[in-house]
């Protein structure tokens, strides 16, 4: 029987591995903080003490860490992903980070003899926990096919995009798109009530025409009671805006309405919302 690991048991990772373990696959999961395997291992998981241990015993090993630093730490850690990986193991990253660091993990992980495939996603906690996350890979096509199966558990529909380097890319502008469409929301509410409207109102009215779309109806309901429980955390939006700012930078492309909503989230990280959901960016046009 395949044997499958995942590295990284956050807002999205843990319930993605609970999806493949559901799902009957024999997974072997490791997080930096290791309590947050406990839920996982009672549902079937076996507990790795390390990184290492998890791809040495994992044919595939799936991550979803939290940035570039994140992914960079655990592949170079003296007991990290370099030091379990041998010919044929397959490492999938689907973290979000910037082009660079997915270049990088690919080089070293295949100099090491083994596969890469670079497998971000768009969607949120809802989505990971539904198996309903939109994945955009990018790699190594053969280890795309093979994982495929367990993608498709975790996911509702996927892309392969070519090499690597693409799938980053395509993960850094949607949330650029999402960064600036949520900032421009939060000023229309912030707006409408400083004139009276009742949010509300607002609500119904954008969800009836052309702006109708499911995160201002996820979101909005939300922010108009003040529930900013994390589903993706704020610090995680600004990390977005920022990469893309960086790929902006690097093909010399003009991105203004990019740039200023990365420095409202930057102004939202500065006043303590970081750990707070992305949508809690709307604090600062109101308070
Ligand atoms: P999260 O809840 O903050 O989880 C981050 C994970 O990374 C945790 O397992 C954390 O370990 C680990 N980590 C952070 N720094 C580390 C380090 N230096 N060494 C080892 N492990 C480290 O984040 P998330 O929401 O699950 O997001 C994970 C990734 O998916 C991010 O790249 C995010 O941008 C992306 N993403 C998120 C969403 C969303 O809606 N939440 C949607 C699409 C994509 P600890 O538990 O020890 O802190």
């Amino acid at each position: 029987m395949a044997q499958y690991g995942f590295l990284g048991l956050g807002i999205m990772g843990a319930p993605m591995a609970a999806n493949l373990i559901r799902a009957g696959h024999e997974v072997t999961v490791w997080n930096r903080t290791a309590g947050k395997c406990d839920p996982l291992v009672a549902m079937g998981a076996n507990r790795a003490a390390t990184a290492r241990e998890v791809v040495a015993a994992s044919d595939i090993t799936f991550a979803m860490l939290a940035d570039p630093a994140a992914v960079e730490a655990i592949v170079l850690d003296p007991n990290g992903v370099l030091e379990g990986i041998s010919a044929g193991k397959g490492y999938v990253d689907m973290s979000t980070v910037d082009e660079t660091t997915s270049r990088w993990v690919s080089e070293v992980v295949t100099e090491a003899g083994g596969r890469f495939l670079e497998a971000p996603v768009s969607g949120t906690k809802m989505p990971a926990e539904d198996g309903t996350l939109i994945i955009l890979a990018a790699g190594d096509e053969g280890l795309y096919g093979e994982a495929a199966p367990l993608l498709d558990i975790m996911g509702k529909k996927r892309f392969f995009l070519g090499e690597v380097g693409n799938g980053a890319r395509m993960k850094l502008i949607v949330n650029m798109i999402m960064g600036g469409m949520m900032t421009s929301f939060c000023e229309g509410l912030a707006l409408g009530a400083k004139g009276g409207l009742e949010s509300a109102d607002i609500l119904d009215v954008l969800a009836a025409g052309a702006l109708a779309n499911p995160m201002f109806a996820g979101k909005g309901p939300l922010m108009a009671k003040g529930d900013f429980t994390p589903a993706f955390p704020l610090k995680h939006m600004q990390k977005d805006l920022r990469l893309a700012m960086a790929l902006g930078d690097n093909l010399v492309q003009y991105l203004p309405s990019a740039a200023a909503a990365n420095e409202a989230f930057i102004r939202a990280r500065a006043a303590g919302l970081a750990d707070e959901d992305f949508c809690a960016v709307y604090k600062i046009f109101t308070d």
